[in-house]
């Protein structure tokens, strides 16, 4: 299936010059989310995953179906205030200014197998804050998923040594 195809591309949003990659038209598609999906699926079981982490909210909906797929548990990543027990957290840079990132403490035991996932790997630098949440409570990070990869942004560059499968290159 050539998942290209179902992505629409929307220019200038969220603001002037982004071509935002928007996924829902993949996601609203049953057979199209199911393959995609899939592909991660396969992915993880090569892996050996033991639990499933993604980011606030698109990693949710690519991490969610994998980790039931699997018969694993996921754990979210969110902004901070959102978690309602005691959290990790770790600051990361933005184009302005920073944001945080946070994971239940207890969320993760050492020496399991992860598997991060999201939709889009850009800069790198949602995905990097969130490596680094879940090396600190001895996670082993053995792969990270995407759907999409933005080539000329080298967010790769950023997490190298790390495993990576992306689905779609643009
Ligand atoms: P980054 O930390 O730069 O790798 O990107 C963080 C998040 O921003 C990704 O997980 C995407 O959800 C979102 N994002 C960045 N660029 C785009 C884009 N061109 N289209 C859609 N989402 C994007």
């Amino acid at each position: 299936m050539d998942l290209k195809q179902y992505v629409t591309i929307v220019p200038d949003f969220p603001k002037p010059g982004i071509q935002f990659k928007d996924i829902t038209t993949i996601m609203d598609k049953g057979e199209v989310y199911k393959y995609a999906t899939d592909q991660i699926v396969n992915y993880a079981r090569e892996k050996k995953i033991d639990v499933v982490v993604g980011p606030e909210a698109r990693g949710f909906i690519i991490g969610c179906p994998v980790a039931y797929a699997l018969g694993v548990g996921f754990v979210p990543v969110r902004k901070e205030g959102k978690l309602p027990r005691e959290v990790i957290r770790v600051e990361y840079g933005l184009e302005y200014g920073k944001d945080v990132l946070t994971m239940h403490k207890d969320a993760i035991k050492p020496g399991q197998r992860v598997l991060i996932t999201d939709d889009l790997l850009a800069t790198g630098g949602t995905i990097e804050a969130t490596i680094k949440l879940v090396e600190q409570l001895g996670g082993v990070v053995a792969g990270i998923a995407f759907l999409i990869e933005l080539t000329y942004l080298e967010g790769r560059e950023k997490l190298k040594g790390y495993d990576i499968l992306t689905l779609m290159q643009f």
